[in-house]
């Protein structure tokens, strides 16, 4: 049995990062821009960065955390989301660090703009994943939160 990565493993440094949830059931949005729509069960990745204080650990223990004040996009996600695996790279970006990763299988955008407000590159930093990725890109992945 693996158990849950603590955030105390994870460098307080700047970086970018991955997390991989997964929905058991469906999610009915409360947000503004996608009120009413419903986000489908299954393995969906958001990509964020982290150069505030405490660096990645401060940001990736915040959504590890199931209550917390609705905040960012992805906050919506990371309370009902039954599992939470993470990756992450000091001194990255996030948009390259999903880039590299959509080579791995095949995903969709369900919600344009989520999570990337101000970035001009990307439809999106978050994606549903409509492939199993195999490894060994999943190696890269560490378990940090069931239930
Ligand atoms: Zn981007």
């Amino acid at each position: 049995m693996t158990l849950p990565i603590s955030p105390l493993y994870i460098p307080n440094t700047p970086g970018a990062y991955l997390l991989l949830l997964r929905l058991e059931k469906a999610v009915q949005l409360d947000i503004a821009r996608w009120r009413g729509q419903e986000l489908a069960s299954g393995l969906y990745v958001y990509a964020g960065s982290a150069n505030g204080p405490g660096g990645l650990r401060a940001r990736i223990g915040r959504h590890l955390k199931k209550k917390k004040r609705l905040h960012w996009h992805i906050d919506h996600i990371t309370g009902p989301a039954v599992e939470i695996h993470i990756q992450y790279e000091p001194g990255a970006q996030e948009c390259a660090l999903l880039t590299d990763y959509k080579k791995f299988g095949d995903f969709e955008i369900p919600l344009k703009g989520f999570g990337a407000s101000d970035c001009k590159n990307c439809a999106s930093h978050f994606i549903r994943l409509s492939s199993v990725i195999p490894s060994p890109p999943s190696a890269n992945w560490s378990l940090a939160r069931v239930g």
